[in-house]
């Protein structure tokens, strides 16, 4: 693969080794569209090593053997693409970046991103807003990054939006990251700018210890996206900005609750379509009303009927993503409406049997770098709680 950056324009070029199908690090099948896109809202004076990051944010999926960039890289961040990827990454002479002493959030506005806001008072938020692409057409209108948008900016906190068109480089399944690090590529170009040395990202335990939504379903120490010490915490790292995933010990169920107890509450918002308020008809927004009516132990309040797709989806046999949640739903919320069915997959579940999720996977603060582990610490023993060594096997033992 070839990349250059002009400006905040990234262009790459496909060698003959390199193909338009790929998959992301989680393993999803991603197939390319289109060879370029742009990034609104930053300088474009940042260290070569983060217009590298934010180009491979990109360009992943689809490179085989090399990577050669239009300008030198340090020779830290050529051996973590090497030793992530197994490609060749050139040119190098660059020195590598230093860490800066900031951290940032990388903010959506959804449940887990507003509880990590909670747990990281101080960090400014960088907002990533969908634009459209000049030559691609949007089948996906109906996604509304312009509510997300205004909604970031009325939280109040220090907020910098960065604008891109990115996902559309996506054919397939439909535009969206090609690698969900993605997001960050806003945040990377401007480290330098905010004096950038973390990057906060919503990341929960589902998706760092679990397995994810569309990965693996097992236990995932080795995490390759999210493990400090997997392919791209250990790129993020040798670029100076160290991946902190301040809410990865709890599960949905505690970020919701955290989020409907946060001052943020009024901005809070997972639906990506509707202007007004939230849909309620789509996946989103039933499966985080499944949560927080089991956080609020209440009746489920849908207007959706069992043979809607996105409720069949839930009445499946397991293992599935996210399965974690619906056993904790069913075990806390008093009528499950259309999701009834679902009690047979899950005879055993009970409050005792998923108390686990309501308390915090230990080893998931230890991971996260200094400066920023104590007052996260802090902050989970107080208003969370940690796991007993029972409960933390139930983490340790997922999917074997
Ligand atoms: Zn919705």
């Amino acid at each position: 693969m070839r990349v250059r950056w002009q400006g905040a324009e990234l262009t790459f070029l496909l060698d003959p080794e390199d193909e338009i199908a790929g998959e992301a690090a989680d393993g999803h099948p991603v197939k390319l569209r289109t060879n370029s896109c742009r990034v609104g809202g930053v300088p474009d004076d940042a260290h070569n090593d983060l217009f590298a990051v934010a180009a491979w944010t990109v360009i992943a999926p689809w490179t085989r053997e090399r990577v050669t960039f239009d300008r030198a890289i340090s020779s830290e961040l050529a051996q973590a693409l090497h030793d992530g990827w197994g490609v060749e990454a050139g040119p190098t002479g660059e020195t590598a970046r230093r860490a800066g002493r900031t951290l940032a959030l990388s903010y959506s506005g959804g449940a887990d991103s507003v509880a990590a806001a909670s747990m990281v008072p101080d960090a400014p938020f960088i907002h990533f807003r969908r634009v459209s692409h000049p030559r691609v057409p949007n089948r996906w209108t109906h996604y509304r990054s312009d509510v997300l948008a205004r909604l970031a900016e009325q939280t109040g906190r220090e907020l910098t939006t960065v604008t891109s068109d990115l996902e559309f480089t996506l054919a397939e399944p439909r535009p969206g990251y090609p690698e969900h690090h993605a997001v960050a590529v806003g945040a990377l170009l401007l480290a330098d700018r905010m004096d950038l040395g973390g990057l906060a990202f919503g990341y929960e335990l589902g998706s760092r210890w679990l397995g994810g939504d569309r990965y693996l379903l097992r236990f995932t120490p080795d995490n390759p996206m999210w493990a400090p010490h997997g392919a791209w915490g250990r790129l993020f790292a040798a670029a100076g900005l160290h991946i902190v995933l301040p809410v990865g010990g709890v599960s949905e169920a505690v970020t919701m609750r955290l989020a409907l107890e946060s001052p943020l509450r009024d901005q809070l918002r997972w639906c990506l379509r509707g202007d007004g308020g939230p849909c309620r008809t789509c996946g989103k927004c039933l499966y985080k009303e499944i949560i927080q009516a089991a956080v609020e132990r209440r009746p489920l309040d849908t207007p959706l009927t069992e043979k809607r797709p996105v409720v069949q989806k839930w009445l499946r046999k397991p293992p599935f993503g996210g399965m974690e949640m619906i056993e904790y739903g069913i075990a806390r919320i008093p009528d499950l409406g259309p999701l009834g069915r679902a009690k047979e997959y899950f005879p055993d579940a009970t409050e005792e049997s998923t108390a686990w999720l309501d308390r915090c996977y230990r080893p998931a603060i230890d991971e996260i770098p200094e400066p920023w582990r104590q007052p996260i610490y802090a902050y989970i023993e107080k208003n969370v709680g940690f796991m007993s060594d029972e409960q933390a096997r139930k983490v340790e033992e997922w999917g074997s």
